[in-house]
């Protein structure tokens, strides 16, 4: 199967991917220094706070390359012979058994590649209500809040939320104001 059926494929579902992915953020038994959670942090920061001099790229990279060089992260070929000829496979780098902890996060990592691969990672996101702080997938780019109930309840908590909704009513006013009497002066057009 090549790339492009893959894509059209609908076992290739972000979805999927996406809510297995938040269901084990969410979870309670995972490894303090979870690689899951680290590249999603990372990739958050790399995308959302480019100031134009430094970026998170070069860790990234260097994480990366680092969890695909641990046991059951990493693929590897390997030869072996089948009757009188041979076959070349890609297998799970699995030197050693792994413990329970490490082998944790390897599903979730396995689907966090997949949703990079349709740049989709960085839509994995905490909700930014603080005391909810939720792991949640943004199905909009700017999706901050994992519910409408966390969005009002962060708005209600922003002290210059007011000022700012009684500017936007004023100014939404007036543009229909203006839309209004445009139209009406346009109004014999057919
Ligand atoms: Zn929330």
């Amino acid at each position: 199967m090549t790339k492009k059926d893959k894509s059209l494929s609908h076992a290739f579902e972000p979805g999927r991917q996406a809510d297995f992915i938040v269901e084990y953020l969410n979870g309670s038994d995972r490894p303090p220094d979870d690689p899951v959670e680290r590249w999603i942090v990372l990739e958050g920061h790399h995308l959302r706070e480019w100031t134009g001099e430094s970026n998170y790229r070069d860790e990234i990279v260097k994480f990366l390359n680092d969890m695909f060089s641990r046991p059951g992260f990493g693929w590897r070929r390997v030869a072996t012979s089948i009757g009188n000829y041979y076959d070349i496979k890609s297998q799970l780098n699995l030197e050693r058994p792994l413990s329970p902890a490490e082998a944790k996060p390897i599903p979730a990592f396995n689907a966090a590649l997949e949703l990079f691969s349709l740049g989709l990672l960085d839509r994995i996101r905490r909700c930014a209500h603080e005391e909810c702080s939720k792991w949640f997938y943004a199905k909009l780019a700017y999706q901050r809040f994992h519910s409408d109930e966390c969005r009002s309840a962060a708005l209600a908590a922003d002290p210059g939320r007011k000022q700012r909704r009684a500017k936007y009513m004023r100014e939404n006013r007036r543009t229909k104001k203006n839309l209004a009497l445009a139209r009406k002066k346009g109004g014999k057009k057919p």
